[in-house]
């Protein structure tokens, strides 16, 4: 399953300049020290805990457990196959990201909550790095 394209724009140049180098980032509040991702693909430098603008990227280890996860069956010429294995995780640094999964050794269902994936970068053509989730 190929990922979809991600286009940069002023707001994620920075992260998406990280992801390049294979660096993943993340936003923590210089007032407050709340850890946080933007969400909803708005990039966005207020910090949700304190609603101060101070909340300015950092790197994250890349280290990441695993909550939750989910896959559906992807329908085909000739019936259905398996579809891509979406997960939640927790950074280490306590944001949550959610992302493809990548290096299962087994079925989704084989999955525990609490296993250890850590981040990989993949560059689907004409897209900047997207970071997926790899088990291990
Ligand atoms: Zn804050």
């Amino acid at each position: 399953m190929t990922l979809a394209a991600l286009a940069r724009d002023d707001a994620s140049a920075q992260f998406l300049d990280a992801a390049a180098q294979g660096v993943l980032l993340y936003q923590r509040c210089s007032a407050c020290g709340h850890a946080q991702l933007p969400i909803g693909g708005s990039v966005r430098t207020r910090c949700r805990n304190c609603g101060r603008n101070e909340a300015a990227w950092t790197p994250a280890s890349g280290a990441a457990t695993l909550v939750s996860w989910t896959s559906s069956p992807v329908r085909t010429a000739d019936g259905t196959e398996p579809g891509p294995v979406i997960g939640l995780l927790e950074l280490a640094e306590g944001p949550w990201l959610e992302t493809q999964l990548r290096g299962l050794a087994g079925a989704p269902g084989e999955l525990d909550e609490g296993a250890p994936f850590h981040v990989g970068f993949e560059q689907p053509e004409g897209s900047e790095p997207i970071p997926v989730f790899i088990a291990g």
